[in-house]
């Protein structure tokens, strides 16, 4: 059990976690307790100390939880714990399908229970005490059942289905595995919006009246279907405010939250969805989409190296190979390479930020979108002062000072 894939993945677990606790540290060091320079004008001192609070109660959180869910998994590899769970299931049927299913509902259910409490506290105290919360109780814990309806109704099927091919399909599964997760994630692409979303959020194609009109203009203006934009009502969970663009071709929308719509003027909001045409206009959400098939195939074709190894199965402490046993152990050997990955996905994203940025500057007026921005990062208690390497690994949006001054300079 302990071999070299056992203290690979132990090594790994570690050195995740202390890199998370470096960044998080760099970016503590970039406290004052007066605004900088570079910010005055933007927040002033009461709501700069405020944000630094707002960062302090939720990187000390999720220390914790994140302490605690690795100190979890290391008891669980350790001790055994993920073939015992193998075994309770090979106990319970003789279908491997079914053994992998029983498996990963265990370890699912298992981690979700254990992180509701923790999403409690981070909901019911860190973002209530802040004054962000607007989840009631009743909200909750209906998001939970309804999660879980999901993973059971969507997630189990498409796990038998990948579980069956690795079964059948011998050395060339992979490829299979990748054409039904490649089709299945443009399904959900272009029907997230009206299958998965409806069933947590109302969404209503916008109302006639002023804001409408201005953005009616601004759609003509792009050559993008007024028909497509929509508000939801993201005020039912929180006051903080966003809009986003999803779906593909004809399934394509803009989604503005209600609280975008109070915080805003009406020329801000028409900025913000300047911004967003921008992203549909340059195609970001189809390069994105491509991306993510590329590395799917990569993912799955070195899983198809390591699948059934003895070596790795008896890593996780177990002894009869199986598809469960070795796609967790991958994930977990796999991790760093992920985060790599990760890294140019979050450098590509920052990069289509500025260019809808710019976009929206061109199209609309650019002074606009600079203060939705501004009143936005100060409104959410963003960072503002976010150190480098934690904006390298983490950010998928370039941070607020350097928008502006991409705006500034095409205008
Ligand atoms: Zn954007």
């Amino acid at each position: 059990m302990y071999n070299v894939f056992f203290f690979l993945i132990i090594t790994i677990i570690l050195f995740g976690h202390a890199s998370g606790l470096y960044l998080d540290h760099l970016n503590k060091k970039m406290w004052s307790d007066n605004v900088p320079d570079k910010l005055k004008g933007i927040i002033d001192k009461e709501k700069y100390k405020t944000s630094q609070y707002y960062y302090r109660a939720n990187s000390n959180f999720s220390h914790i939880s994140s302490s605690f869910f690795m100190v979890i998994i290391l008891a669980l590899l350790f001790l055994g714990g993920f073939a015992w769970i193998d075994s309770l299931a090979r106990a319970i049927t003789e279908n491997r399908i079914l053994v992998s299913i029983i498996f990963f509902g265990v370890i699912g259910m298992a981690s979700d229970l254990l992180s509701i409490p923790f999403s409690w506290y981070d909901t019911f105290k860190i973002e209530e005490k802040f004054g962000f919360n607007k989840t009631s109780k009743a909200t909750f814990i209906l998001d939970h059942l309804k999660s879980w309806l999901l993973a059971i109704v969507v997630g189990a099927p498409v796990l038998a289905l990948i579980t069956w091919i690795y079964y059948v399909a011998g050395e060339m599964f992979w490829i299979y595995v990748w054409i039904v997760i490649t089709l299945f994630s443009l399904f959900m692409n272009m029907f997230y919006s009206e299958l998965i979303v409806p069933l947590f959020n109302k969404q209503n194609p916008l109302e006639e009246g002023e804001l409408r009109s201005e953005i009616e203009r601004l759609s003509e203006k792009a050559g993008f279907h007024l028909s497509n934009i929509y508000t939801i009502d993201g005020s039912r969970r929180s006051t903080k405010a966003n809009a986003y663009f999803a779906g593909l071709g004809p399934k394509k929308r803009i989604v503005v939250f209600d609280t975008l719509i109070n915080d805003l003027s009406v020329e801000e909001i028409t900025a913000v969805l300047a911004h967003e045409i921008g992203h549909y206009k340059k195609r970001h959400s189809l390069t994105l989409m491509l991306y993510g098939i590329l590395q799917t195939g990569i993912m799955l074709y070195i899983f198809s190296i390591l699948a059934g190894n003895e070596k790795l199965t008896s890593a996780m402490g177990a002894e009869i190979p199986s598809f469960h046993i070795s796609i967790l152990a991958f994930f977990l050997i796999y991790s760093p390479v992920s985060r790599v990955i990760s890294l140019y996905m979050n450098h590509l994203s920052r990069k289509h930020e500025y260019q809808a940025d710019s976009y929206a500057g061109d199209l609309y007026k650019g002074q606009y979108l600079v203060s939705a921005l501004k009143k936005l990062s100060v409104k959410n208690l963003s960072n503002l002062n976010p150190h480098p390497a934690y904006v390298f690994v983490h950010y998928s949006h370039p941070p607020l000072l350097q928008r502006i001054e991409n705006l500034e300079e095409n205008n």
